[in-house]
């Protein structure tokens, strides 16, 4: 057992750990932030019409974020979250609001956090909890770390940069590791402690693991050596199999790196008509995969990991990438027709991104009119510097247009701040105009409001004649769905494009 001994087997060990841990705490905050998106895009129709503090804690809207919860295994459960205080919880009957006082944290996408909250109906057990809006996550904060055997001497801290605040530690923590740390030290023994310092995927994030170096000189010395070793193996076993279970999540991002650089994206165009002609007036540029063993993957599942693992901006270029390619004799034929593209919040807070979509027009040889910039509630509520993307972004004459309004937590400050050109009615309302459930009012007020903001809509995701035609009655300007187009490849976009003459505008 000599070579144990080496300084830097013991250094590799640590690192093994650290980046397990590192691991385990991104896919716990990969959880939260999907629990937190599909609880808000499954805000089901009963909730959206009625005052929305009783109806997000009604028994369907408890039942709706258990079911989230259910599929996310480093999660305890979920809460709504009103005035500060929490309303309801999945996991016991509050007797009363509980008010949760300011945030420890907010990060850089406006997420709140608080450790070690306590409910007074479960006694003895604490939680962390991450907020996005109205709704709260909570998990355990032994979570990250569980893997560790309890008799573990290593010691770990994950330290958030640049504020060095703790946000969940096992042990010992000096701070002055996180100072030796951010001077460029990687790996340093300090007052016979060994310490490691491993960045995760969230960069700001550190994880800190530390042994005292006498210990693992005991491995080979002292008479305990084959028990010690026994505990080791087994803790090495432990973060085998823990490593095993996240590889599958996380092979998915490096798949999408892969895929970016062997060009398996491709776009494909959905119709977008003018309702009062019934004209295809542009095209939705949509993104697919197709893997080399010939597997789709679709968007829904890769965007939100890419958004998540800082590869959404590289995948916005190679969407602009392959819009150029694709378009750009369709727009010289077409100068009346528009693309839009999909941006992701990280797009709108990265500067880079007005010169790429300049370069792209200059690539095309097109007006800044034949593009529309697509940006989800989430990608506005990102402040300062998405601010300044956007008004760049409209002052070079991009269109721009708020996409699945009303999923997310809609604030109508922006729809003014920004002055917006399109205004997209997300599907769910869509699919209740047709009906007589109350959603539909919502859909109604929705209207009503862009029209007296001026602001022009496009109604998604429509499907029969019905509602095609009861959305062009209300006003509604334009609109994308089966019933004109399924999303197509671009030279069947170009033949639809000539086979589509529309019809004479009629009085609505
Ligand atoms: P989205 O922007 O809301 O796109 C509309 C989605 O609705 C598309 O799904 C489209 O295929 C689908 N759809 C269109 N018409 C109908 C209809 O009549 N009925 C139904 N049931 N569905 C319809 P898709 O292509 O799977 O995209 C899903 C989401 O993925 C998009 O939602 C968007 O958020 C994201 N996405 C797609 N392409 C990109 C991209 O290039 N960049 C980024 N950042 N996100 C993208
Ligand atoms: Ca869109
Ligand atoms: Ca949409």
């Amino acid at each position: 057992m000599t070579w144990l001994a080496g300084r830097q087997v013991q250094v590799q060990h640590l690192n093994a750990l650290a980046t397990d841990i590192g691991r385990r705490s991104s896919e716990t905050r990969h959880e939260v932030i999907r629990a937190l998106s599909e609880v808000q895009n499954t805000r089901g129709s009963a909730s959206a019409s009625a005052p929305i503090t009783t109806a997000s804690c009604s028994e369907s809207a408890l039942a709706r974020m258990r079911n989230v919860v259910a599929t996310k295994p480093m999660l305890k459960g979920m809460g709504y979250l009103a005035d500060g205080a929490l309303q309801c919880t999945t996991m016991t009957n509050l007797t009363q609001r509980q008010p949760l006082g300011e945030p420890e944290r907010i990060d850089s996408t406006g997420m709140k956090s608080w450790s070690n909250v306590s409910l007074p109906s479960l006694p003895g057990t604490t939680f962390n909890l991450n907020a996005q809006g109205s709704y709260v996550v909570f998990i355990a904060p032994s979570v990250v770390l569980d893997i560790l055997p309890k008799t573990s001497p290593v010691s770990f801290a994950q330290i958030s940069f640049p504020s060095e605040s703790v946000i969940r530690s096992h042990g010992v923590f000096e701070p002055a590791w996180a100072r030796r740390f951010q001077q460029g030290e990687t790996h340093f023994v300090d007052k016979d402690i060994l310490v490691v310092a491993v960045r995760t995927e969230k960069e700001s994030d550190v994880i800190f693991a530390s042994m005292p170096v006498t210990w693992w000189q005991t491995l080979s010395a002292g008479p305990a050596r084959s028990a010690i070793s026994l505990s080791f193996l087994i803790g090495a076993l432990l973060a085998l199999l823990s490593w095993i279970a996240i590889r599958r999540y996380f092979s998915l991002s490096t798949q999408i790196k892969i895929a970016l650089k062997r060009d398996e994206f491709y776009l494909l165009y959905q119709p977008v008509m003018d309702l009062r002609t019934l004209r295809c007036v542009g095209a939705e540029a949509l993104i697919r995969w197709k893997r080399r063993d010939g597997k789709p993957i679709g968007p829904s599942e890769f965007i939100p990991v890419a958004e998540t693992s800082n590869l959404i901006v590289d995948i916005t270029q190679k969407v602009i990438e392959l819009v150029t390619r694709d378009a750009t004799l369709l727009i010289k034929n077409h100068p009346e027709l528009h693309i839009a593209i999909n941006v992701s919040a990280a797009d709108l807070n990265s500067p880079e991104t007005p010169a790429r979509l300049e370069g792209m027009l200059a690539a095309m040889d097109a007006l800044p009119e034949n593009i529309v910039i697509e940006a989800t509630e989430r990608g506005f509520m990102t402040p300062e510097q998405a601010t300044d993307v956007l008004l760049t972004v409209r002052a070079q004459g991009f269109k721009v247009a708020i996409d699945d309004f009303g999923t997310g937590n809609s604030s109508l400050s922006y729809l003014a701040t920004y002055k917006l050109d399109f205004l997209k009615i997300d599907r769910m309302f869509v699919q209740s105009i047709a009906t007589t459930e109350p959603t539909r009012q919502v859909t109604m007020h929705i209207i009503e409001m862009a029209h007296s903001l001026n602001l022009q809509m496009i109604a998604e995701g429509v499907e029969t004649v019905e509602q095609r035609d009861i959305l062009r009655a209300a006003g509604v300007q334009f609109a994308q769905g089966w019933v004109f187009g399924k999303p197509m490849s671009i030279q069947a976009f170009a033949a639809f494009v000539a086979a589509n003459p529309g019809i004479s505008p009629a009085p609505v």
